[in-house]
């Protein structure tokens, strides 16, 4: 832990930070600790490092929790939420950074999470030409000169007493973007930064949740995860080993993707606007690990494929570099795409086939003609009927047939459906 340094602050200025405010408000602090519930707030450090601040429009979209749900308190079970943020909170300058303080020295009176958004750079590397590469406030130097805190600097000081650090994002996750192949700035994720034994107050390893940008709700619903565990009302939430919420990352987004019927027929795209499976123009879906299919990417609305796009790896570990030249066919995909094509061929005709049976009302049969105004429906051919004739007998083979057909079933008085009496005369 780095030596805490004076603020550059007047003693005598009046300080308005949101943290102070509540600590005011509850005259009697609690030890620094995370406590088992009931919790009535959490504060959360958000910090910035490598940053497009995605992350912070992708968790303001968040519906399922929405974010404000978390920060009024009002769902129920868990605290109300205060989040410290760059661009979201209300003050600024010494005030905001006031809160990072308070809670570095031990002293907001109730526990804290960090959020990391963007990746970790190496702050040696800007310090060797005097710069820095990502700071939020400044602090007096024992030679009474100021310099900017380096984000990273602030996840080293904050994180041993955390409740949880969550990464949020592929660059903080995993490093992403900033820390693809030719990067100056030796870019890392916050698993990276803080090593395999770094575990928070509560004994929690960096819980990450990828995606470029993230799905806003995959990280509240996280989050509000986590809190209920720390209420004491739920269990610790699983998550894989690289810390995934296990059950928002644990299939393909292949596995739920709105094209893998196409798929697993064998018919593929050609071009962007296809509404086909879009391997074969650079969709690297199913080696990927995403929800983003089925859970959309606002309130279930979009998503990547399920509006016309690839999918480029965002939420791997390898990303960017492992999934370039984007828009160019996976190699592998070669093989898996021509063998879908080969099973589909044969598969193909005899769905269609079913499909036309399944198309067609049992009376239009006895009719024989389909009373439809919107256009002609051709009659299934000899081949056709001789094949629904055996399907039928295979699928009734050791089922009840729908109907009054049981002698028990019969209307009293013995009246007789007029088609199934048909179907009987029919069968003499
Ligand atoms: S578009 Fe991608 S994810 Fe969807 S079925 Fe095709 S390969 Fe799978
Ligand atoms: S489908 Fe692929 S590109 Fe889209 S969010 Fe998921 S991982 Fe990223």
């Amino acid at each position: 832990m780095a030596t805490v340094l004076t603020p550059p602050i007047a003693p005598e200025q009046t300080l308005e930070s949101t943290a102070r405010v509540f600590l005011e408000r509850e005259p009697k602090p609690q030890p620094q600790e995370v406590p088992f519930g009931p919790l009535r707030v959490v504060h959360a450090f958000w910090l910035a490092g490598m940053s497009c601040d995605g992350c912070t429009i992708a968790v303001s979209g968040a519906t399922n929790p929405g974010l404000e749900g978390l920060l009024t308190g009002t769902l129920p079970g868990l605290p109300k939420v205060i989040l410290h943020h760059p661009v979201l909170s209300v003050e600024a300058g010494d005030e905001f950074v006031e809160n990072f303080r308070l809670a570095e020295e031990g002293k907001l009176g109730a526990p804290f999470v960090v959020i990391f958004e963007g990746s970790v750079p190496d702050e040696s590397i800007a310090e060797e030409t005097g710069g820095y590469w990502a700071a939020l406030g400044v602090e007096r130097l024992p030679d009474g000169r100021h310099r900017p805190i380096p984000t990273a600097e602030w996840l080293r000081r904050l994180a041993p007493k955390a409740a949880a650090v969550i990464a949020i994002g592929t660059c903080a996750t995993w490093g992403g973007i900033p820390a693809a192949a030719g990067n100056p700035t030796g870019a890392m994720g916050v698993m990276d930064f803080l090593g395999a034994d770094y575990r928070s107050a509560f004994g929690l390893p960096v819980i990450n949740i990828p995606g470029c940008s993230p799905v806003g709700d995959n990280f509240t619903e996280t989050v509000a995860a986590v809190l209920l565990f720390l209420q004491g009302l739920g269990p610790l939430p699983e998550f894989d080993e690289l810390g995934r919420p296990a059950w928002l990352f644990r299939d393909t987004v292949h596995h739920r993707c709105v094209r893998a019927g196409f798929y697993e027929e064998g018919i593929f795209a050609r071009e962007y606007g296809d509404r086909e499976c879009l391997v074969e123009i650079g969709c690297w879906g199913p080696v990927v690990q995403c929800n983003i299919t089925s859970r959309g990417a606002i309130n279930h609305m979009g998503g990547c494929m399920n509006v016309g796009g690839i999918c480029i790896g965002c939420t791997m570990p390898g990303f960017p570099d492992r999934f370039s030249p984007f828009y160019q066919a996976p190699p592998g995909s070669m093989i898996s795409s021509n063998t879908s094509r080969l099973v589909g061929s044969l598969i193909r005709p005899l769905r269609r086939l079913s499909m036309r049976y399944a198309n067609r009302e049992p009376r239009w049969d006895e009719t024989g003609r389909v009373p439809s105004g919107w256009g002609h429906v051709k009659e299934p051919s000899i081949f056709e009927r001789a094949v629904h004739f055996f399907y039928d007998k295979w699928q009734f083979w050791s089922a009840e047939r729908p109907g009054r057909t049981d002698p028990k079933e019969m209307y009293a008085g013995g009246y007789e459906v007029p088609a199934v009496r048909k179907r009987r005369e029919a069968r003499r």
